[in-house]
């Protein structure tokens, strides 16, 4: 039997409507026995048992009555006399009254006739009673005979229906009694039975309750799991067909969570799994929108929606998937990355829809962490241009196709060339046209092939600048990019330190640059990998500063060397006050960490003005020099010891050159 029919049948239970169920059923059955036998007890004669027995206790008391009487006729002046007798008669009377009293009682026929009688006696006998001592003999002996009369036809009345009303009959009377004894026990027993079977019933709910759970649910984060998926997405793609409406698949991963795991602990992991699950909880809507855990840090959401809803949904849980969560005291960056496919459009059947949903996904994670991408045709043919442009990639690195430019970096205050930058070219060995890295090195972000360009680059730049070491003067120093990819690996560190061993390049003229995302992404093995860097007398230059997010708390944390102002602050600078202010700000920052800092992308001599009389330390730009082949920057280096041939623009610390 399937999992499934066993929930068709199973019946909605509770404590209170088990009980409340039990009791109805016995208060019915109660109800229904009750009724029965007071239509057996009506239909039987009215001169049951217990009518002849009252009849048979009266004979006796007025047997007695008569006894007293004979007693008194024996002596009429004792006080004791009276007092028995009027005893007695008061014990007649009072029994009597009671009889007549009864209405069941005067309908047997032989009390009709007698009751008045005793009555009568009696009420004469009172009068004897009320006269007192002595005893009036003549009245006593009257009364005494007119109750032999009455015993005898009692005597006789109870014999005759002392026979109809015969042992049968009383038997009857008695198991009836019984009977209602053991009716009143068996019915609490079946009551204890009902309530126990319902108690029972709970049980097997709750066991059914607990099965269904564990087939179904996944415990960490109590999301329905894959299997739940399995069994029931082909039912909600009929169901949004037949509403004509939309079925979203959304699959969403985490990024990074391996890394939270191996930081905090599998713990913290586990916490960080359960945000998210109550994220993705908060968007559930029965039997509409529904959350899935699909394995590790992997989740779905299946929702069935209103065509025009479009990318909502997707949008929202971005929104709510990226941020920062308190998980025990940790600030844990959550960061997901979300694919989504829609049914029909995208997808007419559910393995089309998974793997459409899919190479979203891995677009959305390529493309950087944290994006929400919707499925399109075109996605597969950006994937196999990246697929094909990876092996490419891969070939230039194994046929050492990537030859460094170097563009020079001139201190302002003297107009030396005081450094370098390499910047990584790709050279065509058919064709030889040779490629920037704006056209590659995205491609090789997204995957791992960046490390291997740093890894090279790194390799040719120290090879370089060990060979022209003699001639760059002695504190020339050497800038190489270093991708955050980098840094995160942990094979980085040793490459260096085999490197700058190979080479002999002292540490101290070897600058890297990084890039903010660093910081923001708060990688631990980066953070740690810079800290290693800095400490081998390496020195770290921070590119591209202002152009991501402005979190200056980095700045003060990290033992940086150098600011690298982003290119785009210098265009419209002349004419842009603003800038203008936002330079300045950047120089008297990097002034008071005691950085140095440079400005990148110097293209007019307005600009160099600007940043002269602002006392920016150094510049590097089109103005001064393009990034120049090996051979040009050496002879450079050679013929001008550190000056640049092309610098035309004089000023009082400038030292003039001519080209
Ligand atoms: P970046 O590190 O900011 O490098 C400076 C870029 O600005 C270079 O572009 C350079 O040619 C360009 N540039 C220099 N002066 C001027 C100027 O006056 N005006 C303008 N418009 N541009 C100027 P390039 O060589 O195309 O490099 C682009 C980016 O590629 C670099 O930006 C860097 O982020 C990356 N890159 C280059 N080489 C490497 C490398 O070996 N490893 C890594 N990871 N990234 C690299
Ligand atoms: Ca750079
Ligand atoms: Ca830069």
């Amino acid at each position: 039997m399937t999992l499934s029919r066993v929930k068709a049948w199973r019946i909605p239970l509770t404590y209170g409507t088990a009980v409340g169920m039990a009791s109805i059923g016995s208060t019915v059955l109660i109800a229904a026995l009750f009724f029965s036998l007071n239509r057996i007890e009506t239909s039987l004669p009215k001169f049951g048992f217990f009518a002849i027995r009252e009849f048979h206790i009266a004979i006796r008391d007025v047997t007695h009555l008569r006894d007293m009487i004979s007693v008194a006729e024996g002596a009429p002046s004792a006080q004791a006399s009276l007092d028995q007798l009027s005893a007695a008669n008061d014990l007649v009377y009072i029994r009597f009254e009671r009889l007549d009293g009864k209405g069941t009682i005067s309908e047997i026929p032989a009390y009709a006739g007698i009751v008045p009688r005793v009555n009568d006696a009696v009420q004469r006998l009172d009068a004897v009673i009320d006269a007192g001592l002595p005893l009036d003999g003549q009245s006593l002996k009257a009364s005494g005979s007119e109750l032999d009369q009455i015993v005898n036809r009692m005597n006789d009345e109870y014999y005759k229906y002392g026979e109809e009303v015969n042992v049968d009959l009383y038997s009857a009377e008695q198991s009836l009694k019984r009977f209602n004894y053991q009716i009143a026990f068996a019915l609490t027993i079946l009551s204890l039975l009902a309530i126990g079977t319902a108690f029972l019933l709970i049980g097997r709910r709750e066991a059914f309750k607990r099965l269904e759970f564990l087939a179904w649910r996944d415990t960490t984060t109590e999301l329905k799991n894959r299997a739940w998926m399995s069994a029931n997405r082909d039912g909600m793609l009929e169901r949004a067909r037949q509403a004509g409406k939309q079925l979203q698949l959304l699959l969403i991963d985490l990024d990074h969570f391996k890394r939270v795991n191996d930081t905090f602990g599998h713990h913290v992991g586990d916490l960080l799994l359960k945000n998210v699950a109550e994220t993705l909880q908060s968007v559930e809507r029965p039997g509409e929108v529904v959350a899935v855990r699909l394995g590790g840090d992997e989740f779905a959401i299946m929702a069935i929606v209103d065509r025009r809803s479009e990318s909502r949904l997707g949008d929202h849980l971005r929104d709510q998937l990226n941020r920062f969560a308190d998980l025990e005291g940790h600030q844990v960056r959550i960061g997901a990355s979300i694919g989504m496919a829609c049914f029909p459009d995208q997808g007419s059947d559910i393995s089309v829809l998974l793997r459409n949903a899919d190479t979203a996904l891995y677009t959305a994670k390529a493309e950087g962490r944290s994006g929400f991408v919707t499925f399109s045709p075109t996605l597969l043919s950006q994937i196999d241009l990246r697929l094909s442009e990876e092996a490419s990639i891969k070939r230039g690195l194994n046929c050492d196709e990537f030859f460094l430019v170097w563009q020079p970096q001139f201190e302002l205050a003297t107009g030396h060339m005081t450094g370098a930058e390499a910047l990584v070219r790709w050279r065509d060995p058919v064709s030889g046209s040779v490629r920037a890295p704006g056209s590659f090195i995205p491609t090789a972000e997204k995957s791992d092939l960046i490390v291997d360009i740093d890894k090279v680059v790194l390799e040719k730049a120290c090879d370089q600048a060990m060979e022209w070491l003699p001639v760059s003067g002695a504190d020339f120093v050497w800038a190489v990019n270093v991708s955050g990819k980098s840094l995160q690996v942990d094979s980085y560190v040793p490459h260096l330190v085999e490197t700058l061993r190979r080479t002999g390049l002292p540490p101290a003229r070897l600058r890297l640059e990084i890039t903010e995302g660093i910081f923001i992404h708060d990688s631990r093995e980066a953070l740690e990998t810079l800290a290693q860097v800095r400490a081998m007398g390496v020195s770290l230059a921070l590119d591209d500063f202002g152009a991501g997010y402005a979190t200056f708390g980095y700045l003060t944390d990290f033992n940086l060397n150098q600011l690298k102002i982003d290119r785009s602050f210098l265009t419209d600078l002349p004419a842009s006050p603003k800038k203008q202010g936002v330079v300045r700000g950047m120089i008297a920052l990097a002034n008071s960490l005691g950085l140095t800092v440079v400005a990148e992308g110097v293209e007019t001599e307005a600009q160099l003005d600007f940043l002269i009389a602002e006392r920016c330390h150094s510049a590097q730009g089109f103005y001064m020099s393009e990034p120049l082949e090996e051979r040009s920057l050496i002879n450079h280096l050679v013929a001008r010891q550190g000056s640049l041939p092309r610098m035309r623009k004089p000023t009082s610390s400038w030292r003039t050159v001519t080209g």
